[in-house]
């Protein structure tokens, strides 16, 4: 559930008090969101997988930015409005939308509304490639950059590696061997103490002990909050 491509998420809400926490519970979510205030730099917009789309903007009415964005593109919009009503809501599907939320709505509704609607229309990305994104922490496997609430970290090869076994399955614990195996040797008989020297100096580097947690006499695993 956490192990997913970086999603470039474009936020189209002329409303600060909404966007603003929004946006940054959306980055630490792992998204990727540039903000747009109106409907004009919202149709112009490029490189984007999922729209959040309000329908009350200062220039152009929403339902027709979704009309625009719908007649070029199959990239999932998800409507945010106050217009709760029922018509309004079937407009809104009919328009292209994917999905509909009223305001007020919970941030993780929201969350779970923008996972459905890329599941189901997105084809899943090449594993080896994507950003794996886990609770602040965000990891290209390309270019074996890791970023830490926005800062980069440098971590030592192995401490890469094992950052990598770790979060290529968030939540499952890693057996020491496994671990063992795949960051140092497949047949690796020496100390395994070397083990817990890089598991305290990466827990160190990403800032949250708690990040990785010890399944005592097993192994590790990723935190998933
Ligand atoms: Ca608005």
């Amino acid at each position: 559930m956490w192990h997913r491509p970086c999603v470039r998420v474009l936020l189209v809400e002329d409303d600060d008090a909404i966007a603003a926490p929004l946006a940054t519970g959306l980055e630490r979510e792992g998204y990727e969101v540039t903000r747009v205030r109106t409907g004009a730099d919202a149709v112009a917009a490029t490189r984007v997988d999922l729209y959040l789309l309000d329908l009350g903007l200062p220039d152009i009415d929403g339902r027709d930015v979704c009309r625009e964005i719908r007649g070029r593109s199959t990239v999932p919009i998800i409507v945010i409005t106050a217009r709760g009503d029922e018509v309004d809501r079937v407009v809104g599907l009919e328009l292209g939308a994917d999905d509909y939320l009223v305001k007020p709505f919970g941030f993780r509704e929201l969350v779970a509304r923008m996972r459905a609607v890329a599941r189901r229309s997105a084809p899943a990305a090449d594993p080896i490639d994507a950003v794996i994104a886990v609770d602040g922490v965000r990891i290209d496997p390309r270019t074996r950059q890791v970023l830490v609430d926005g800062a980069e970290v440098t971590l030592t090869r192995k401490e890469y590696d094992l950052l990598l076994v770790l979060a290529e399955d968030p939540g499952a614990v890693v057996t020491r061997a496994q671990i063992l195996e795949q960051v140092w040797d497949p047949h690796w008989y020496g100390p395994s103490k070397t083990l817990d020297v890089h598991v305290a100096s990466l827990r160190k580097k990403l800032g949250d002990p708690e990040v990785i947690e010890t399944i005592r006499g097993v192994g590790y695993r990723l935190r998933t909050t």
